[in-house]
This record gives C-alpha cells, sequence and structure tokens, in this order.
C-alpha cells in the first residue's frame, strides 16, 4: 500500500500529515497527486466520502511557494458556504506548518466585510461562484494572477444551476490556467461542460465497486409505462408494515414532483420530496421529517440524495434504472446499512431495458425479476414523454452509451477493488485509512449530513 512517504511531500505537509494522524492516501489522493502537480487539467471522480480535497490540496500545497503578493494564485470553488468553510478548515490543517493566507467567501455575509479581507491579500481563496463573481466585479479581487482553478462538487455546483455563473467566472480568469475538477459522479452535465470548456483533461477515476452488499435484496419489475409504475407503487406502499421507510429515487425533478403529488393522493401525509428546485429549507425539513419517521417516504433526485445520511431505510425504489450504472449502486447502498437487511425495488420499462442490462454487467448479477401482482391495473394512458414524438431514446442512446465504463474502470488495483458501498462506508475508509481517534470533532457527523 503506498503511503504519504512515496508521494514526494514536502516536510511542512509531511508533519501536518503525521499530525492528522493519516497512514495512507486514499486512491484518489494517490492518483491526483501527480496529475495536479504535473499542471495538466484533471478531472477527478471519486465517491463522496474518498478524500477528494486533500486529493487536490495536498499537491497544491506541495508547489505553492510562499508569496507576499496580494492577489491570490489559487481558486477554489465550491457550491456552498458550509463547504467553503470546510474546504478552509481543512487546508488550514495542511498547512499547519507552512506561512500561507487562505480566505473563504460565500454569500450571506456582508460584501464589506469579504473586500476588506481580500484587500488583506491571500493565496488561495475559496469560494461560492456567487459571492466571487461579485468581489471580481467590485475590483477588489483581482483574478489575474489565478494559476490554479478548482471546481469542487461539480455535479452539485451544476445540479444547483451554477453553471451560468461558472462561465461568467471563467471570462474573468487568465486563460493560461491549470483547471482542477472533482465530482462524485459522471453526470452528463458536467461531461458537457468539460466538453465545452476544457481541452482534453485527464480522468481519474476511481470505480464504485459492482459488487453489491450482501444484505441487500434486490428485484426488478417490467413495467409497461410511468402510471402503471404508480400503480405499482401504490399495490407495494400500501404495506405498511412491510415498506416502513422508503426512498424513492427518480429520474429527474419533474418526475420527482409528479411522483410525490400522485403518492400524496394516494397516501396523503406520508410524503416527502427532495430536489435541487427546492429551497435549502425545504430540502432540510424533509429530510427532518423523514428521519424522525414523521413521513415514511421520501421522493429524491440522484444528486441531492448524495452525500446525506439517512438512517435505516427499508426500501429503495428506483423509479427507473440510472443511466450511469455506478450510480445504482449509489442509491441501493442507501438501505442494507449496519446489520439491518435492505431491500432494492426497480422499476423498468422497454425502453430502459438497456440501461439495466448495463446495471447488471456491472454488477455481474442478474437481478431477479419479478412479475407484477394481479390486482396491479397495466394503465395505458401516457404521459407526455411517453407519446410517440420524435424518437426521443436516441438522443438518451447517444449519451448513455459513450459511458460504458471501460476496461480501466475494472482493472484496479486490488485494494482499490475493495469499496464498501453500504452506509459504513465512511467508517470503513476511516478504518482503512486509519483516521485517528484524536480527532474527535463534534461536527463531524453534522458536516456529512449536510453533503
Ligand atoms: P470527499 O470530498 O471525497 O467527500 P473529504 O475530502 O470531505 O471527502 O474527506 C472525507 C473525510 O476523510 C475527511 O474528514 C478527511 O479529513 C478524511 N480524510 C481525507 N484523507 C484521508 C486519509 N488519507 N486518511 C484518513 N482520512 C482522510
Ligand atoms: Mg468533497
Amino acid at each position: 500500500m503506498t503511503t504519504f512517504e512515496d508521494l514526494d511531500l514536502s516536510n511542512p505537509l509531511r508533519n501536518s500529515i503525521l499530525d492528522l494522524g493519516f497512514e495512507h492516501p486514499t486512491p484518489i489522493q494517490e492518483e491526483a497527486f501527480p496529475v495536479v502537480r504535473s499542471g495538466k487539467d484533471i478531472v477527478g471522480i471519486a465517491q463522496t466520502g474518498t478524500g477528494k480535497t486533500f486529493a487536490y490540496v495536498l499537491p497544491i500545497l506541495r508547489d505553492l511557494k510562499f508569496s507576499k503578493q496580494l492577489n491570490p494564485r489559487v481558486l477554489i470553488l465550491v457550491p456552498t458556504r458550509e463547504l467553503v468553510i470546510q474546504v478552509v478548515d481543512e487546508i488550514e490543517k495542511l498547512a499547519k506548518y507552512m506561512t500561507l493566507r487562505v480566505l473563504g467567501v460565500y454569500g450571506g455575509v456582508n460584501l464589506n466585510r469579504h473586500k476588506q479581507a481580500v484587500a488583506e491579500g491571500c493565496d488561495i481563496i475559496v469560494a461560492t461562484p456567487g459571492r466571487l463573481y461579485d468581489l471580481a466585479l467590485s475590483r477588489v479581487l483581482k483574478l489575474k494572477s489565478i494559476q490554479k482553478l478548482v471546481i469542487d462538487e461539480v455535479d452539485v455546483m451544476l445540479d444547483l444551476g451554477f453553471r451560468f455563473q461558472l462561465l461568467n467566472i471563467f471570462d474573468l480568469l487568465p486563460e493560461r490556467r491549470q483547471n482542477i475538477m472533482f465530482s462524485a459522479t459522471m453526470t452528463e452535465d458536467v461531461e458537457a461542460l468539460i466538453e465545452d470548456f476544457f481541452t482534453a483533461p485527464r480522468k481519474i477515476a476511481i470505480a464504485v465497486s459492482g459488487t453489491p452488499l450482501d444484505n441487500i435484496e434486490q428485484t426488478t419489475y417490467d413495467v409497461p409505462n410511468f402510471y402503471t409504475k404508480m400503480n405499482l407503487l401504490n399495490f407495494l406502499l400500501f404495506d405498511k408494515s412491510e415498506y416502513e421507510k422508503v426512498l424513492i429515487f427518480a429520474p429527474n425533478k419533474r418526475n420527482a414532483d409528479r411522483i410525490f403529488n400522485l403518492l400524496e393522493e394516494e397516501f396523503p401525509g406520508q410524503n416527502c420530496v427532495i430536489h435541487s428546485n427546492k429551497t435549502q429549507n425545504y430540502r432540510m425539513k424533509s429530510i427532518e421529517n423523514f428521519n424522525e419517521g414523521k413521513h415514511r417516504i421520501l421522493i429524491a433526485t440522484d444528486v441531492i440524495a448524495r452525500g446525506l445520511d439517512l438512517q435505516e431505510i427499508s426500501h429503495v425504489i428506483n423509479f427507473n434504472p440510472t443511466q450511469y450504472p455506478e450510480n445504482y449502486m449509489h442509491r441501493i447502498g442507501r438501505t442494507g446499512r449496519a446489520e439491518h437487511k435492505g431491500k432494492s425495488i426497480l422499476l423498468v420499462t422497454e425502453r430502459e431495458k438497456e440501461a439495466k442490462q448495463r446495471i447488471e454487467e456491472l454488477m455481474n448479477y442478474e437481478i431477479p425479476l419479478v412479475t407484477i401482482p394481479e390486482p396491479v391495473e397495466i394503465s395505458s394512458q401516457l404521459t407526455e414523454e411517453e407519446r410517440p414524438r420524435e424518437d426521443k431514446s436516441q438522443s438518451n442512446n447517444r449519451t448513455s452509451q459513450e459511458y460504458v465504463p471501460g476496461p480501466a474502470f475494472h482493472e484496479k488495483k486490488e485494494k482499490n477493488k475493495k469499496v464498501n458501498l453500504g452506509g459504513s462506508y465512511r467508517r470503513e475508509i476511516a478504518k482503512k485509512y486509519k483516521k485517528p481517534k484524536t480527532r474527535g470533532d463534534k461536527n463531524y457527523n453534522k458536516r456529512n449530513k449536510r453533503k
């Protein structure tokens, strides 16, 4: 196993790592280190909780020379203020033995205060896109010295609608710079951003293992269309003692709302929904209600549900197969945590069969097919999207096929394959990489929940 010694760190970094008690770099840290140092553009994909922050902070600090200049040389963009605080905190820990100025800025704080802080000078600025842009427009913040741009949680960034903001910021940055992006998943939006703005970045993807947890019982139903899926859902969810705590993954925001509204008719007051068009407050409330058992059913989209620490889910229902097979693994990993047996149900229409096959290929497992129970009515009603128009399936196929994980995803070193997908993932990682017990950070769990 690689140690931090193998990474060619500087002494100050070696010492701060020693203080942190980390023994080994995580796979993404190990692989990203030389690439970030090389100055090439890079996209790093690895699951939440795999240490992506240090994956870019370590190599950046390794090569950042002491300077007294006022304008920042490194810009790190993250989607939320919580993350600004967290990233600044992580950088400060690593830079403990260096002379380095880090500044975090985000909305909701008086702009003048940030202007003042910027005027004092910094080496690294960590920011949410909106606040960064405001500061740059005010001309207090000069971006002409930025050599490295990091966009962390790119997928969340795009899902939250920051694309336009990002483009505005790109315009203000020097053209000659290194672009560093990190994301937990490769989504179509991320791919589009890369294609439009970056030239051939090196992609580093730490594969999500295709081995499902043994304690998750998977089944699948062939269902002709959306409304039949709803009928089946209504039938299944009627059994409240079996379907105790259900997380339903919807393909997109629109369908999430649609499913929510229809389930509310059938099971009033038992449902909540989260996706990126809902306000932060609404989302927090929904999650709280679900966790506390006030609501039995939570409907969510992939990106927004990721990283949420949801406890003791009895069933994950996949309203559709995911475009990217890895995301299915992320989804079902939400149940079957700890000792509990979890169940996962996948609903598949004819059109979605290919996506299901890719999932089965990744897992090397054929999900047992269950026939739709007799009482469930087969609907002939079609949604707008399902009605035949131009051939929509074409475009769907194109993007999804582009991403059939090639051999690179699977020929990982043995240790990289051992990725636990369950809720215990973070704990496993901590064990594996020896998170020090002294890090009795009471905010740790809170933070994870927010992510
Ligand atoms: P991600 O961005 O991939 O979700 P983070 O960068 O937030 O993950 O890291 C998750 C946790 O793992 C943090 O508490 C971090 O301090 C810890 N961590 C990072 N690298 C290591 C390591 N090499 N060994 C042990 N713990 C680590
Ligand atoms: Mg992160």
